[in-house]
């Protein structure tokens, strides 16, 4: 079965494209200076210099600009940037070959930047393409730019030994290209051993939340809410009580039948959302089952306990009818956890003061002391 990338992992691989955007774009702010400093140091009696390297400085700060706020146009403008680059690199090499005195001068008058330039545009090309057409890219770029120098030192008197040095270098670019090779396939490996990372997590905590939460409404489980109850009972001290709520919608059964069950779903859903929007953030809201529900709120006392309950009887029905236009009460009990209880004694104690309240006439709170 084909797995599609999760949410999670293609933000991860987001993150590293992110990061390599962010790396180039740093090279080129640093490069910046080193390339105007040179057009004044060199501008003056060299014209490839002069004319060539304003030209290039704002192609690569325009890319630079891109790759920082428009990512969506980095790839191809990085690609037109890099052909162009590449042919430039090629046209000023013969150039200066041509134009040179003697093939030394015109040797040494390639170093570093020319050169230099051919092994960064192999590099930006690992870093813009799939590593197969940047290997083909890279190699077909190689040979073009050695065969040029090549001819460009054959053409001039004395220039064999160049000619020789030329194709030397060209060896040398296609060592650099075998290291980039393997260095992308590295790096293709780590991009897809966190992408298969991000996957295994995105799975986990899915497990998670069908382990413990409610599908319905998005709240709390029964399996979630034993788990917490056991908690709490376990931290339990007189400076720290636990109220207990647990309430039942009255005559749902009534909704359903006249509603239909799909209005009944959305009212449990809406019971879920308001009941939380008036608990604390330490407080754990459950789904028992049914139109069932349950409220542990720690470092609440029996009294602070009751008024929860209290406002949310008499919130629950009128934020509904605001919501869908009807009224729906509920019937609470409360109580507070005790040293000596268990998950299962408290709720059957809390349980059974719902019921009280049910028998009591319904919408209403019961508690021990009532
Ligand atoms: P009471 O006031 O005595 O609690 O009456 P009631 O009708 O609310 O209680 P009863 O336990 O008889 O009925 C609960 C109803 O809740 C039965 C069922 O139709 C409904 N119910 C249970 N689970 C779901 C659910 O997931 N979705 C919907 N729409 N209804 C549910
Ligand atoms: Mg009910
Ligand atoms: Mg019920």
């Amino acid at each position: 079965m084909a797995t599609r990338p999760s949410p999670v992992s293609v933000r991860r691989s987001q993150d590293l494209a992110w990061l390599a955007r962010r790396v180039v774009a740093i090279g080129i702010l640093v490069g910046a200076p080193i390339i105007a400093t040179t057009w004044l140091r060199d501008g003056p009696h060299d014209p490839w210099v002069r004319w060539g390297y304003p030209p290039l400085g704002a192609i690569l700060l325009v890319f630079g600009w891109i790759l920082l706020r428009r990512p969506a146009w980095a790839m191809y403008t990085a690609i037109a940037i890099l052909l162009a680059l590449e042919a430039g690199w090629v046209a000023v090499a013969v150039g200066r070959i041509d134009e040179a005195p003697d093939p030394m001068s015109a040797w040494s008058s390639m170093m570093p930047t020319p050169l230099l330039g051919v092994v960064v545009c192999l590099i930006v090309g690992f870093l813009f393409q799939r590593t197969r057409t940047a290997l083909l890219h890279g190699s077909a770029y190689a040979v073009v730019i050695t065969v040029a120098m090549a001819v460009a030192f054959a053409r001039q008197p004395g220039g064999g030994e160049f000619v020789w040095q030329s194709v030397r270098y060209g060896i040398y670019l296609g060592v650099f290209l075998v290291l980039l090779l393997v260095l992308s396939r590295a790096k293709e490996h780590v991009t897809s051993a966190v992408e298969e990372a991000a996957r295994a997590d995105a799975a986990a905590s899915l497990m998670r939340d069908m382990a413990y939460l409610d599908e319905l409404t998005g709240i709390a489980n029964r399996r979630r809410l034993i788990e917490e109850l056991g908690y709490q009972l376990g931290r339990l001290s007189p400076s720290q009580p636990v109220g207990l709520l647990y309430f039942d919608l009255d005559h749902f059964k009534h909704v359903n039948d006249t509603r239909g069950h799909d209005l009944g779903d959305q009212v449990l859903r809406l019971v879920a959302q308001i009941t939380r929007g008036h608990l604390r953030p330490g407080d754990l809201l459950a789904r028992l089952g049914g139109e069932e529900f349950v409220v542990v709120a720690p470092g609440t006392d029996h009294a602070q306990a009751v008024r929860l309950a209290e406002r949310l009887r008499h919130a629950l029905p009128g934020e509904l009818e605001v919501a869908l236009g009807f009224r729906v009460t509920a019937s609470f009990g409360v109580t507070d956890l005790r040293a000596d209880d268990s998950a299962v004694s408290a709720l059957r104690r809390v349980d059974g003061y719902m019921y009280r309240a049910k028998a009591d006439g319904r919408d209403k709170v019961s508690t021990q002391s009532a």
